[in-house]
């Protein structure tokens, strides 16, 4: 049989897989992908859309690296909005509507035609080549021998899938693949800690049988704001999504059918997304809910499949179409596929280090949902540190690390490698301690730099990245010059300290009553400051009080990681006000012995870490004070 030798083997062409790749490649490895079928490279399991709270802020940071999620997404996106646009940039999440076959489109373009030193190989990879504790390749079901300095598994929900709808059960990867079962017995063989997982999809619905009209409809911003830097405009059509609702029948229907739902009946074994439960768990635990809100997504432009993102579901088939013809709107709806479960084994990401390495085998590194994650994005991000050090690891380079200061990217993988996971891990905003440090808006500042200086970032993304810094400096060097006093700022209707202090437009415009109009009103000289400049300037500005105060929490969190918390010992959890339910039960559960040991807590957040040590804080000062 044939040998083939690269710097690093990908494994798996999923969002972990393609992401992994082109970083790899982007370094100047020569790096093979392989995948059980070319024609599903970037195929989208699921919901079709990238982004959203938290996970468009790592889209973002993605982009800003170079990578390839964003700008695929934007050349395939049908509706883009940005979440939460009425609150904080710090919590706003760009997410887009993706064409399913546009988005496989142009990843197949991106990998096969426009990364250099990328091969595609297809085939199912059944075992690992090792030498000692180090990896040295991976062999094909078919006999193929690849060897490799570094190794990147991104099976994702392949390894000993096991799909479910209702009774039937079949082995598959996710609905009509082949799982990975070698593949699996090798790594348990290996020693690694794995274990069983489980999500859901819903059905998906013929579009020509939905009666549209009697809808609510949802529109897209316009303009469509872009994931990527380098996108200067959105070309693909926009279209609209629209909105129903579940019904007192359909939750009668559900309950009627509990016993023969494989969620409850005991068929299953993995856990599932809390955050992203199936309309048997919503049912299940908020039964008292009228009704629960169902978007119905298109999935491409053109054809007439619709996505009806809220009513994931694994009840029988004939269950699932009476489900679904309750719901108003969808009375006469044909289901082209129905809704499934699978379940599949993970690895405890405790396994590695926050490279994504292994600590079992040197140079063998894993990313995305084979790490207990759930989503696109989280995939993608994990493949992206994955594959740049998969390289350097190749290249005998020193491992970078993405601290959870700087990034999502970073929270991502310190999460993962110190907590470990009990149920599939999305991101979101809460989970990081420095939140308003970490925009979507600036992913490009706090990244890009850092990029370049890896080798990660191609000349196009450096030119328009130092164009838009320079920018920046110099609309504040300006701003930095002009000065109010306040009696001319009341004249244009900005209220100042009557302390006759002049201010500098830059200052000013850091007050959070003060907008880019009245700015432009005082000095109509900086109209000719690009809007999208003036924006990044007008954010920073707003932060940067914020940020000053921030950095005073994290050194404050840093010294509160000793705090004991014996006092809890007695009184329990119950009556501190202001902790969710989830994190009470599981400090009840646990009873950590300090704030550093209730941080490595899955779900704990900064505000409940904060709260804690203010308690005990404060029990400390009215002991000594009593
Ligand atoms: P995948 O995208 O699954 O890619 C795995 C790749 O590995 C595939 O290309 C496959 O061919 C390849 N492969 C596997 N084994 C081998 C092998 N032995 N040899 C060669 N190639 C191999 N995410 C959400 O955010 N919300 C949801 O509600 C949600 N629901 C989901 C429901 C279902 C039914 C499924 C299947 C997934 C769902 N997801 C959901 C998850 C989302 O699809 C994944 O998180 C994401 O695709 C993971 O990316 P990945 O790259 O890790 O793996």
């Amino acid at each position: 049989m044939s040998e083939m030798r690269f710097d690093v083997i990908v494994v798996g062409g999923g969002h972990a897989g393609c992401e992994a790749a082109a970083a790899s490649a982007r370094l100047g490895a020569q790096t093979a992908l392989v995948t059980m079928s070319r024609e599903n490279l970037g195929v989208m399991s699921c919901n079709p859309a990238i982004g959203g709270l938290g996970k468009g802020h790592l889209v973002r940071e993605i982009d800003a690296l170079d990578g390839i999620m964003g700008r695929l997404a934007d050349a395939a996106g049908i509706q883009f909005r940005v979440l939460n646009r009425r609150k904080g940039p710090a919590v706003r999440g760009p997410r887009a509507q993706i064409d399913r076959s546009l988005y496989k489109q142009a990843m197949g373009r991106e990998l096969c035609d426009a990364s250099p030193g990328l091969s595609i190989v297809e085939g199912e990879v059944a075992d690992l080549v090792t030498n000692g504790k180090a990896i040295t390749g991976i062999e094909l079901a078919d006999g193929r021998v690849l060897k490799a300095g570094a190794v990147v598994i991104t099976t994702g929900t392949f390894l000993r899938g096991l799909i479910h709808i209702g009774e039937d059960t079949a082995v598959a990867g996710r609905m009509g693949e082949a799982p990975s079962i070698k593949l699996a017995h090798r790594l348990k063989t290996a020693g690694f800690a794995m274990s069983r997982l489980k999500t859901g999809t819903p059905p998906r619905l013929d579009g020509a049988t939905l009666d549209w009209a009697s809808l609510e409809q949802q529109d897209g911003d316009q303009p469509p704001e872009a994931f990527s830097m380098l996108t200067t405009s959105i070309e693909t059509p926009q279209v609209s999504c629209f909105i129903t609702r579940t019904t007192a029948q359909t939750h009668d229907i559900i309950r009627n059918n509990m016993a023969r739902a494989p969620v409850f009946s005991g068929q299953i074994d993995g856990r599932g997304p809390r955050y992203c439960p199936s309309i048997e768990d919503k049912v299940v635990r908020f039964g008292d809910r009228e009704g629960h809100q169902i978007f119905l997504e298109p999935e491409s432009l053109n054809d007439n499949t619709i996505y009806p993102n809220g009513i994931s579901t694994s009840l029988p088939r004939d269950v699932q179409t009476a489900v679904v013809q309750s719901i108003p709107g969808l009375e006469r709806a044909r289901i082209l596929q129905f809704g499934y479960a699978i379940e599949y084994d993970f690895i405890d990401p405790r396994e590695l280090y926050p490279t994504y390495e292994t600590k079992r085998f040197s140079g063998l590194f894993l990313a995305g949902q084979i790490n207990g994650t759930t989503g696109y994005e989280e995939a993608a991000a994990q493949g992206l540190v994955a594959g740049l050090n998969a390289a350097r690891h190749a290249g005998c380079l020193e491992p970078v690390i993405f601290s959870r200061t700087e990034s999502y990217i970073g929270v991502l993988a310190d999460d993962l490698v110190t907590r470990g996971v009990t149920e599939p891990y999305r991101m979101f905003t809460s989970r990081s301690e420095f939140r308003l440090a970490l925009r979507a808006d600036n992913a490009d500042q706090r990244l890009t730099a850092r990029g370049i200086k890896l080798g990660l970032v191609g000349e196009k993304r450096m030119n328009v990245f130092t164009a838009k810094l320079d920018g920046i400096r110099e609309a504040q060097d300006l701003m930095t010059g002009l000065f109010v006093t306040p009696s001319r700022a009341q004249q244009h209707g900005i209220q100042l300290n009557l302390d006759g202090q002049h201010r500098s437009a830059l200052q000013i415009l850091g007050y959070s009553t003060v907008t880019r109009e009245h700015v432009h009103q005082l000095w109509p000289e900086l109209h000719k400051i690009p809007d999208r400049i003036m924006e990044a300037v007008e954010i920073n500005a707003k932060y940067a009080v914020y940020l000053d105060r921030q950095s005073e929490d994290v050194e404050r969190l840093k010294r509160d990681e000793s705090i004991d918390l014996s006092i809890f010992d007695i009184s329990g959890y119950d009556s501190l006000g202001g902790l969710s339910n989830e994190i009470r039960v599981k400090l009840n559960t646990i009873r950590p012995r300090s704030i550093g040991q209730a941080r490595l807590i899955e779900g704990m957040t900064p505000a409940a870490l904060g709260l804690l040590a203010a308690h005990v804080r404060k029990a400390i000062r009215t002991g000594l004070e009593a």
